[in-house]
């Protein structure tokens, strides 16, 4: 079943209605299921966003209609599969507006794509005494591949700081960057705190230093429009099971030149021309970084999702989520002894709190009991953590299917909370 939005709600200015909403929340079967007897609230979008039926049709379709290898047979299910696969790659490119299909090669994931360029980029490039700098508001997976490179190589890890907001301290950009300055790897959202980087500006300052600059699109590709010419980034990472997609297939997006330039991540069938003993001959792009039979049913439920979202249409997702996170900031810290963790200006719908009177798992279990689900731990950003202090907190996480009455029966929820502990 796909949904089909009228004319007049096309309109891309403006941010889904309460009807569009609804219909859009008929997309997705798993929002039927009952946890604990009540009706689901899910709020761990951010974690993994749920799958409407144009990805699970599609995924269906190709195992039940399409399955065969790609690239490789010459056979009718073959080059259907290969058709497929190559036809997702292409709607990526789009949806990121890369220049070239070949700059889209898919991955398993945000993790894996950083890997990737951590390991094959970063060999290659970083030496001892270069610098590689990050945020202090990275997912670890944005700071141990960089860690692993520099005691690899003897390169240094530089790390930007933030405030009590939030924010990425800009003044001290400048400072952090200096010719040694290898390779900026910034989170374009926070999954911790919400905030909307300015990767655009942070892009360009090192790009006056001369560092090439991967972002981290973990938590804006669904969230955010993203244009990966007009941003100017090097190297853009994203997850599809964050995307409305299935888990296990993501994407690195690279520029052609440096794609390129770079050595294989892995060795394997695919990424070859010619083996022989004594020498082998790599692929072209984006083919050389994909060793192996790839994630072929992942990608074509990617390339599916990615149409579920521009049917949507990206700026109405971003201004709706922008609308839910407002209401629901200003019910929530008009609570009292709930603290929300991340108050930057610029915030995509991530509500991260704590509360005076309860640890946040215990928070995450009762919220549970009433069919909501929430997030309770670090959220593999620990040192957020520790510089707010607390060891976890909880965290609501919006898609363009929660609901202002959803964010009512959240805080309904604290409220029970509040009850049992105080
Ligand atoms: N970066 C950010 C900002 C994230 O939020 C996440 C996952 O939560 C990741 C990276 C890692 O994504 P994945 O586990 O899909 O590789």
């Amino acid at each position: 079943m796909t949904i089909t939005l009228d004319r007049e709600t096309i309109k891309q200015d403006r941010a889904l209605t309460t009807e569009e909403v609804e219909r859009l929340r008929n997309e997705f079967p798993i929002l039927r299921t009952r946890p604990n007897g009540k009706p689901l609230i899910y709020f761990d979008n951010a974690a993994t966003s749920q799958k409407p039926y144009r990805v699970l049709c599609a995924i269906d379709k190709y195992y039940k209609n399409q399955n065969a290898n790609v690239h490789r047979g010459v056979h009718f299910l073959s080059e259907i599969a290969t058709s497929a696969y190559e036809c997702a790659r292409k709607k990526v490119q789009r949806f990121l507006n890369a220049n070239l299909s070949c700059e889209i090669v898919f991955t398993r994931g945000t993790t894996e794509g950083i890997n990737l360029v951590s390991n094959s980029y970063g060999r290659k490039n970083v030496k001892a005494g270069d610098e590689i700098l990050i945020s202090y508001m990275e997912h670890h997976s944005n700071i141990v591949p960089w860690q692993m490179l520099c005691e690899n190589t003897g390169a240094v890890l530089k790390v930007l700081p933030i405030n009590r907001e939030g924010e990425l301290i800009l003044d001290d950009l400048e400072n952090l960057l200096s010719p040694r300055t290898k390779i900026v790897a910034i989170t374009h959202v926070s999954n911790a705190l919400g905030t909307i980087n300015p990767i655009k500006r942070i892009i360009r300052a090192a790009h006056e230093r001369g560092a090439v600059v991967l972002i981290d699109a973990a938590q804006s590709a669904s969230h955010l429009p993203i244009d990966v010419q007009d941003l100017g980034c090097d190297f853009l990472v994203c997850s599809g099971h964050k995307m409305y997609g299935p888990t296990g297939i993501g994407v690195l997006y690279g520029r052609a030149e440096l794609l390129d330039s770079m050595p294989p991540y892995q060795g394997g069938g695919d990424m070859i021309l010619s083996v022989r003993f004594d020498k082998t001959t790599y692929n072209t792009l984006p083919h050389k970084f994909e060793a192996g039979t790839p994630h072929i049913a992942g990608a074509i439920g990617l390339g599916a999702a990615i149409e579920f979202l521009n049917s949507v249409g990206m700026k109405r997702i971003e201004a709706y989520e922008r609308q839910l996170l407002d209401y629901a900031t200003n019910i929530l810290k008009n609570i009292d002894g709930v603290h929300i963790i991340g108050t930057a200006r610029e915030k995509a719908g991530v509500l991260s709190f704590y509360m005076d009177c309860a640890h946040p798992h215990d928070i995450g279990q009762i919220l549970d009991s009433l069919g909501i689900a929430v997030r309770a731990g670090h959220h593999c950003a620990q040192p957020v953590m520790e510089f707010f202090g607390v060891p976890a907190t909880t965290r609501a996480s919006f898609a363009l299917f929660n609901t202002r009455d959803e964010i009512d029966a959240l805080a309904a929820g604290i409220l029970k909370v509040k009850e049992i502990f105080e």
